[in-house]
This record gives structure tokens, C-alpha cells and sequence, in this order.
């Protein structure tokens, strides 16, 4: 039996649907317009179409998107005062400096000099302890996309057995959070697990964030499992470059009960979910009701 297929794609694009719809009624009922604030520093190929692309997307919910390109060799010190510009700016209520900065940058420092309340990446230590103890955060966007994901298919996911494969503070460790808060059971598993496939094969629900193309098989995917595979990895096959996930899709498919594919699962999501957080930061802010289902 072949695995439901959970098209991030289309989920995405109903999550803008709805962010534009609130966008739209911000504006009407409060003349209210959300805007995110990225900041570029340096001239990284992938980072420079991230950016681009969050931009053309603000735009198309009907935000207002701002866009900070600096040069390679921009001093820390210029780079913390324009964070603490846009904190001040109270038409930017969203903020996001594209990661990885240059390497005379301290990336903790930069995240950390962001107002906690306008860090949309969710990645200020402060978001990080507000997740951890249950509280009201700004939750990452990429394991915000998938618990999404995992509400849609699921409804409640209480009680259900998880295994989150890669403890990054971007990806695994949050997700981690969100499962347990959604009362799963959580293990959370990385390059020194024993028994991998073992412990994989436990889970209701497996979560995939190791950046090694196609490491998991279907044969330890428990059947029926729901497999969210994050992983987004550039290979060479026939001659031909391919995006694969760390999970092996052919075989996992015939195995798990639903399964996100790469491309066009967890991907689309992560922006979609940037502009979620961005609205529920400018809801927030202006101690309006938050729209439900846009964050955890
Ligand atoms: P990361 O920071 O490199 O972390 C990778 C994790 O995988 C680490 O915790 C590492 O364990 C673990 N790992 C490595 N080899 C392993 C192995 N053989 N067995 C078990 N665990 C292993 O990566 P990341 O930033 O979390 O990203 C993970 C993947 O998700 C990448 O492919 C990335 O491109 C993708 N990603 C996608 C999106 C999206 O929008 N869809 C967003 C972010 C990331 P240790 O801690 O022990 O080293």
C-alpha cells in the first residue's frame, strides 16, 4: 500500500491564502499593514534567492517587506545599529537576518540583539526559553511547518510515539518542543544514537532533519507511520542534479501511512510560516486577537 502524500505545496499556498485574508482585514478594520524587515550581509547565491523570494511572497500577502542588503565586510557594529533601528520602527514588526552571516559576524549576538517580540525566525535565545517552558513564543518556521503539517493530518497527536532525527537548534531541538507540548512522546535522536533504525522504527511519528540524502529507508519506517522529512539535499543522479530528503521516498512511501515529499513538502511551508509569525507579531504588538491555527 502506498503512503498518503502531504503536499506542502498546496498547504502553503492555502496558509498564505489565510495570512492575506487577515492581512486584508488588519488593514480595513485597524489601517494596519504587517511588515517584515529581511537583512542580507554578503552576496551568498542561495541566501541572495531566500531573500528574494520571502520578499516577493511579503509583497503578495499584502505586506509590507523591507529588504537590508549590506556588503560582505559590514562591521558588527553597523549591522547591530541597524537591528536597533528596525526594533524601534514601529512599521516593521517582523525581523529576520539571513543565516549564515559572514564569519567575522557573531550570529548569536546579531539574533539576540533582535527584539525577542519581532524575531519571526524564532531563534532569540529569549523565543527559545518561552518555547521550552510553554509559553507564548515566536516559533520557528520550519518545525511550525511541520506541526501544521502533523495537526492537519492527525488532529490531536496526543500520546503518539515521535522520533525527531537531528537535534539543531533550528530545526530538531524546536520541533522536539512542539511535539512534546502537542503531549507526544518524544525521543529525540542524532549522530550518536545506537540502534538508529531501531528507535526509528518506534515512531507514529518520524521527523527527519539530518541533511544526508536519502540516510533513512523505508525498512525503518514503522508501517503506517507519518514521515515528515525536512531534509533538502542537492545530489547527482544520471547526470543530472536532483533535490532529494533524507529520507529514501521510493521505499519509505510503500511503508508509511503519510509521507511529506522532496521537493514540495516541508519546503514551501517555511516561508508560508514566516509570514504567519509575521502577522501574529503585528497582532501581538497592537494587542489584537491572534488568528488561529497560525502558530503553535
Ligand atoms: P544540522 O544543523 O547540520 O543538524 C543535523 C543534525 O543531524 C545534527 O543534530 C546531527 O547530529 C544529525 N546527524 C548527522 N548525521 C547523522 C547520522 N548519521 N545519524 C543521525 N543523526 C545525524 O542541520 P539542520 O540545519 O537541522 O538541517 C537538517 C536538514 O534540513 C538539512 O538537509 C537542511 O537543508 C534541511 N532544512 C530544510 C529546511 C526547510 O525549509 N525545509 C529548513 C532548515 C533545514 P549531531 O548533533 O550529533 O552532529
Amino acid at each position: 500500500m502506498s503512503a498518503k502524500i502531504i503536499d506542502g505545496k498546496a498547504f502553503a499556498a492555502r496558509v498564505r491564502a489565510e495570512v492575506a485574508t487577515h492581512v486584508a482585514r488588519l488593514q480595513e478594520t485597524q489601517g494596519l499593514t504587517p511588515g517584515l524587515a529581511v537583512v542580507l550581509v554578503g552576496e551568498d547565491p542561495a541566501s541572495q534567492v531566500y531573500v528574494k523570494n520571502k520578499g516577493i511572497q511579503t509583497r503578495e500577502v499584502g505586506m509590507n517587506s523591507y529588504e537590508h542588503k549590506l556588503p560582505a565586510e559590514t562591521p558588527e557594529a553597523d549591522l547591530l545599529a541597524l537591528i536597533a533601528r528596525l526594533n524601534a520602527d514601529p512599521a516593521v514588526h517582523g525581523i529576520l537576518v539571513q543565516l549564515p552571516l559572514p564569519k567575522h559576524l557573531d550570529a548569536d549576538l546579531v539574533i539576540n540583539a533582535i527584539d525577542p517580540a519581532k524575531d519571526v525566525d524564532g531563534f532569540h535565545i529569549s523565543n527559545v526559553g518561552l518555547l521550552g517552558t510553554g509559553q507564548k513564543a515566536m516559533v520557528p518556521c520550519t518545525p511550525l511547518g511541520c506541526l501544521m503539517m502533523l495537526r492537519d493530518h492527525h488532529g490531536s497527536l496526543s500520546g503518539l510515539t515521535a522520533v525527531v532525527v537531528g537535534r539543531s537548534n533550528i530545526v530538531g531541538k524546536p520541533m522536539a518542543q512542539l511535539l512534546l507540548a502537542d503531549s507526544c512522546t518524544v525521543t529525540i535522536a542524532h549522530s550518536r544514537t545506537k540502534d538508529l533504525a531501531e528507535v526509528c522504527r518506534r515512531a507514529d511519528i518520524l521527523v527527519a532533519a539530518v541533511g544526508r540524502p536519502e540516510m533513512i529507508p523505508g525498512d525503518w519506517v514503522k508501517p503506517g507511520a507519518t514521515v515528515i522529512d525536512v531534509g533538502i539535499n542537492r545530489i547527482e543522479r544520471d547526470g543530472k542534479g536532483k533535490l532529494v530528503g533524507d529520507v529514501h521516498f521510493d521505499s519509505a512511501v510503500q511503508v508509511a501511512g503519510a509521507i511529506t515529499p522532496v521537493p514540495g513538502g516541508v519546503g514551501p511551508m517555511t516561508i508560508a510560516c514566516l509570514l504567519a509569525n509575521t502577522l501574529t507579531a503585528c497582532c501581538r504588538a497592537h494587542g489584537l486577537a491572534e488568528p488561529e491555527g497560525l502558530t503553535a
